[in-house]
């Protein structure tokens, strides 16, 4: 299991980024990604999405 962010609906408002304990997720090329290396899938980002972007996928 991995949390990822669907750029189709993200605006990239940022709050995720900012909020994220694991500094996981970060903005590449106008798209914001989360490190799944870094990240500890406390689901935060998922909870605080506005547009329900992040996702978590098999
Ligand atoms: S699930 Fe938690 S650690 Fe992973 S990207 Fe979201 S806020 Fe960061
Ligand atoms: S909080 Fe949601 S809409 Fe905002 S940058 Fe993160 S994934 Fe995109």
């Amino acid at each position: 299991m991995v949390i990822k962010i669907n750029t189709e609906v993200c605006t990239v408002c940022g709050g995720c980024i900012d909020i994220c304990p694991a500094t996981a997720i970060s903005m590449i090329n106008d798209n914001v990604v989360i490190d799944n290396d870094l990240c500890t899938e406390c689901k935060i980002c998922v909870k605080i999405c506005p547009v329900n972007a992040p996702a978590e996928e098999e």
